[in-house]
Formats: C-alpha cells, sequence, structure tokens
C-alpha cells in the first residue's frame, strides 16, 4: 500500500524494509544445482564466474525481467502520487475535507483525524489498480506469492486500519508543531517524524507483525543450537530464535532482524528453514546478527533523519511559494492548514524519489557490511554463493555498476559471490583448532 500522504510510514516501512531483508523465491532444482566443479587454486574471478553460470539463461533472463520492472515501478509510484496529489489539490476534495472536519468539531486533533481518514481512503481506492498490480498480480506472474486475492484484500484492508491509525497519529504530532512553531516548524517537523520512526520499529514487533504472521520459538536443536553458538561467540544475549509463518504469504526464503533497544528479535522463516541446508542457514543468520552487532538500527535512524531533514528543507524551501501561487485556488492557506498535507505529500514524494540511489546506497552499504560479518562468522563461503543464487532469483545477478549504484538495496550476487570467493582465496587461519599458551 503506497499512500502517497502516508509518505512518513512509507519512509517508515521503507526501512523497515530494509532491516528485513535476506528474501529470495523458492529455490528450483536448476538454480539449487550442485556446486561448479571449481580447481582449488581457481582466482576468485573464474570461480565468481564458474558460480553465475550455473544458472541457466531462462532463469536469468526472468530475473532480470522481474528486476528491471522494479526500476520503472519507482517511476510509475512517483508520477501516480504526483497526479493524485494535484488532482486532490486542484479538485479542492482536500480543502472541503478541511472544511467538514472545522465544521464538526473545534478540537484540533479531532479535525486532523476527521480530514485525514476519508482523504487516506481515498488515496487508497485511487492507488488501488497500481498496488494491486504491483503487489498481487505481478507477483503471481512471477510466481512468488501463495494468497489468492481474497486473502491478499483481507491482508490490505488490515493494512489500511493500521495505517489509518498510524497515520493519524503521525499528523495529530506534525500538526501541532506546524500550528506552534510557524517558523521553526521544518526543525520540529524533523524531530516528530525521527521520534515516530524510532517508536515504529521499537513497537513494529510487538504490535503490528503479529497481525499477519506467527511467531514462535525455533525448537529443533539441530537448527537452532548452531544458530544459538554463533550468537554466543559474539556476545548476542538471545536465548532464543525465532521462526516466523511467511509461507502465508511467499514463496520467498527470509529472515530479519527487527525491533529496536529492548524489542529486537531475530527470527527465520519457515520457507528457509523447508529449503535451505544448515550452512545455508548459518550464513543467513549470521548475516542478521551482523545487523545487530554492527548497530545497523541505529546507523539506518541516522541515515532515514537526514533524508527526513532533506525532505523537510524542500518542505521549506517550495510549500509557501506554492500556497502563494496556487494557494487561492486550491484553498490552501499554509504549513498549518492540512488541507495542504496532499501538497506536503507531493514535495515529500519528489525529495525521496530524487533521493533513490543516496537511499538505496546508504542500505547497501549496511547490507555489504552484514555479508562481510556474516562471512567471518559463518565460514560458509561456498553456502555464501549458493544463497547468493537464491537471492538472484528476483534480484538481478549481474547489473552494471551504475544499475548497481541507484537500483540495488542489497549487493548484487556477482557482488556477493566475488566476496565469497575472495574470503576462501584469503586462506585465513582457522579458528580453535590451534592452542594458544
Ligand atoms: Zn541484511
Amino acid at each position: 500500500m503506497k499512500s502517497l500522504v502516508a509518505v512518513l510510514p512509507v519512509a517508515l516501512l521503507l526501512f523497515l524494509g530494509a532491516c528485513a531483508d535476506i528474501r529470495a523465491q523458492e529455490p528450483s532444482p536448476s538454480i539449487s544445482a550442485p556446486a561448479p566443479s571449481i580447481a582449488p587454486n581457481a582466482d576468485p574471478a573464474t570461480a565468481t564466474r564458474a558460480w553465475l553460470d550455473t544458472v541457466p539463461p531462462d532463469k536469468k533472463a526472468k530475473s532480470d525481467a522481474y528486476f528491471e520492472g522494479g526500476y520503472w515501478l519507482i517511476l510509475w509510484d512517483f508520477l501516480a502520487s504526483v497526479a493524485i496529489s494535484i488532482f486532490l489539490l486542484a479538485s479542492r476534495i482536500s480543502a472541503r475535507l478541511r472544511d467538514f472536519a472545522e465544521r464538526t468539531t473545534r478540537f484540533k486533533f479531532l479535525q486532523i483525524i476527521l480530514y485525514a481518514i476519508p482523504l487516506l481512503l481515498l488515496l487508497y481506492i485511487l492507488s488501488f489498480p497500481l498496488n494491486a498490480y504491483e503487489r498481487f498480480f505481478r507477483e503471481h506472474a512471477y510466481g512468488m506469492a501463495t494468497q489468492n486475492f481474497a486473502q491478499w484484500f483481507g491482508e490490505q484492508m488490515l493494512m489500511v486500519v493500521v495505517n489509518l491509525i498510524v497515520t493519524s497519529l503521525l499528523l495529530i504530532g506534525l500538526y501541532a508543531v506546524f500550528r506552534r512553531a510557524p517558523r521553526t516548524w521544518w526543525i520540529w517537523g524533523t524531530v516528530v517524524a525521527i521520534g515516530f520512526t524510532i517508536l515504529g520499529i521499537m513497537l513494529s514487533p510487538v504490535y503490528i507483525e503479529p497481525l499477519f504472521n506467527t511467531y514462535k520459538p525455533l525448537n529443533d536443536p539441530a537448527i537452532s543450537e548452531p544458530i544459538l553458538a554463533m550468537a554466543r561467540a559474539n556476545e548476542i544475549p538471545v536465548a532464543q530464535v525465532f521462526e516466523v509463518d511467511a509461507s502465508r504469504q511467499t514463496k520467498r526464503v527470509s529472515a530479519n532482524v527487527s525491533g529496536f533497544l529492548g524489542t529486537t528479535r531475530i527470527a527465520l522463516n519457515d520457507n528457509l528453514l523447508k529449503q535451505c541446508t544448515l550452512p545455508e542457514i548459518r550464513e543467513v543468520m549470521a548475516h542478521e546478527m551482523g545487523h545487530y552487532i554492527l548497530n545497523h538500527s541505529f546507523k539506518l535512524v541516522i541515515y532515514f533523519s537526514l533524508f527526513f531533514l532533506a525532505g523537510f528543507l524542500a518542505l521549506r524551501a517550495f510549500f509557501q511559494g506554492a500556497v502563494q501561487r496556487w494557494g487561492e485556488r486550491w484553498g490552501v492557506r499554509g504549513i498549518a492548514d492540512p488541507a495542504g498535507l496532499p501538497l506536503l505529500s507531493l514535495i515529500f514524494s519528489a525529495v525521496f524519489f530524487l533521493l533513490t540511489p543516496v537511499i538505496n546506497t546508504a542500505v547497501r552499504v549496511t547490507e555489504r557490511e552484514a555479508d562481510a560479518f556474516s562471512i567471518n562468522t559463518s565460514r560458509e563461503p561456498d553456502a555464501f554463493a549458493k544463497v547468493a543464487l537464491k537471492l538472484g532469483e528476483y534480484r538481478k545477478l549481474e547489473p552494471t555498476p551504475v544499475e548497481e549504484f541507484i537500483f540495488f538495496d542489497h549487493p548484487s550476487g556477482r557482488t556477493r559471490i566475488r566476496m565469497a570467493m575472495d574470503w576462501k582465496a584469503a586462506h585465513l587461519p582457522c579458528g580453535g583448532s590451534e592452542t594458544n599458551p
């Protein structure tokens, strides 16, 4: 659901998506083919090529098509949000909803709720065709989804309810500072957005994720023990690993680390359990532990704070000018007037659209750090290569460097396999086998 007024929650979801990562489609027999025969003394470039050449051309073409389609969706999503924003302003629907809210109650926070709920519902309806294509029909066309339309739509309705609550609270906070700080609203707006992001990351594993999936402790010691051993070796204070029933929605293999401070939790999904070997599971879980050990939640909160600040600086630069020019026609009075929300959303969407390569690079760099942690902890370069190929079923394996810079929020399969082969070729001494005085 990409409702444009909910651009902050969307940014929040982007952020959560950046943390909940490592996803791959169910491995087909051809992709989980045995490891290529690589001479023991082969150089890393040759070894990387041999791994990549195990993928049949038709599989590669399908994955490229799926991923490149995503480039265009970024553009279509942006253009759709611009068109809907302009429509809501120019038709004065936004102003009329504001008038209705002001006539109904004199309490400001209630006015925001009365304005936001019909507006958000309207936005959901207007963006539904693109949303359904992107998240239902396209996913089915590429064989990734497991839900029928009714199941998918039911979850969408649940998301709409969550979105109405979250966005209303966010807007109450934002408009409260817009009203009280006529000169410095953009600073306080950034503060509200950051506070909301941190709260969202902390609360979502406790209150939102369980609405869609069931998390339970992983009880098979053959799997949980090797994972907990890696946690102990890195001083990660977890006593339990969680399993999530992601097969309800998707065939993709996935694991994630979510939460913040006290709510941090590492979970692997049932697809991963069913479809991956133990070395592959260790590799994926070590990657998630890397996010935890390297403090990626804090790092990403700081990065996203800067992106929010960029959004509010753009608002400060363009909002008032647009209101002076078109405000009378749209019925918008200024930044503290909720009727200007579609304009605020339009400017924010434009900033996040232009920042796409910067945001992807910020996330991709943290992913690369987690990869380095993973390979040093799991010490499974071949399993690392196999997982990279599984992820390659939906993420282009061999992009150009410019493509990887602009569109990749995780390293490409080629980059990851090369990292594993470089690690393997380095022949690091093995821990635990030598006796030190
Ligand atoms: Zn990751």
